[in-house]
């Protein structure tokens, strides 16, 4: 592995939390990958910290780039979420957050897609990602029933239903996104 994935893996605790900068967590026989956030390989792009993301070699990595050749518009939301969190120096539960609603939305419209060579487009591992923003969303939900995000409530849907899962959460409760 390159000293600088091995720097940024560091810098941003990837083992420790256990998802890269789009929340993909690490399968078996995969290893993290560097990936050029500002400026691409193709143009000379370096490999250094300011310009790298972390990402999974077999899911996020590749399917960052399906998303590319699909969606630029998509690919660049992606791309300025990792780079904030790049200049934050620490992978930010908001980030994740927004990330995995920009993955689920072109989940939604590409569903089915296929490439020009017949492949199934997303496949079924692109779509398997940490679930740690779910149950920081839930909690969040929680607080936000106790009146202190009343704002955001208000476009919740099933909050009831959530507040009851929260609750259990909260019980658990702890910043270890493991459980
Ligand atoms: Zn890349």
């Amino acid at each position: 592995m390159k000293e600088v994935t091995k720097l940024l893996i560091r810098e941003f605790k990837i083992k420790e939390l256990g998802y890269d900068f789009l929340g993909y967590s690490l399968q078996k026989g995969d290893i993290y990958t560097f990936h050029h956030l500002i400026i691409p390989a193709r143009f000379g792009g370096k490999e250094v910290k300011w310009n790298g993301a972390v990402l999974c070699g077999k899911t996020a990595h590749p399917y960052l780039h399906v998303i590319e050749n699909k969606d630029y518009e998509m690919f660049c939301y992606l791309t300025s979420e990792m780079i904030d969190m790049n200049i934050k120096g620490q992978l930010d539960i908001e980030n994740l957050r927004r990330i995995h609603d920009l993955l689920e939305t072109f989940e939604k419209h590409y569903s089915g897609s296929r490439t020009s060579k017949g492949k199934v487009l997303i496949k079924e591992e692109y779509t398997k990602r940490a679930k740690l923003w779910k149950i920081k969303r839930i909690k969040r939900t929680y607080i936000i029933v106790l009146g202190i995000d009343v704002k955001d409530a208000l476009n919740k849907e099933n909050v009831k239903k959530k507040l009851t899962r929260s609750q259990t959460c909260i019980k658990i409760g702890s910043d270890n996104y493991d459980w």
